[in-house]
């Protein structure tokens, strides 16, 4: 959610992003919608509005993450958190072959399928921007 976020704030996400969703690393420029603020920690889970909490995330996958910061994996009952860019570097959990994102951690996977990153319409898309030379 990205409700009240002061624009100073806002600015400073997008610039720290490189204007790049740090979920799903599209780039804003290739998308038709304005990119959002999200709380890594939700608020809900009483996530803070500072930058060490803040991420810059494509309209999909902020909607898709909502409030949530995890899952549980593999029939288990083991809770798994989602991928935090401050803490995380991107590459450690993700790897991208042919369009699609795959992860190489729970931590990976659990985002993967709580922001619904291998959706067609999102792999498709993907496929244009490999194709194109603007992804990863
Ligand atoms: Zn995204």
């Amino acid at each position: 959610m990205s409700r009240n976020i002061p624009e100073v704030i806002r600015k400073a996400v997008a610039e720290r992003s490189g204007n790049r969703c740090e979920y799903c690393r599209r780039l804003e420029g290739d998308s038709f919608i304005k990119f959002q603020v999200d709380h890594i920690i939700s608020r809900k889970h009483r996530g803070q509005t500072v930058l060490e909490n803040l991420a810059y995330a494509c309209a999909i996958c902020n909607g898709n993450k909502g409030s949530d910061i995890g899952t549980i994996l593999h029939n288990t009952d083991v809770f798994t958190r989602l991928f935090n860019p401050r803490k995380d570097d991107w590459f450690d959990h993700f790897e991208v072959t042919e369009g699609l994102i795959y992860s190489k951690t729970d931590i990976g996977e659990a985002t993967i399928l709580v922001l619904n990153l291998n959706e067609v319409n999102r792999i498709l898309e993907r496929l244009d921007l490999i194709e194109a030379g603007l992804f990863p």
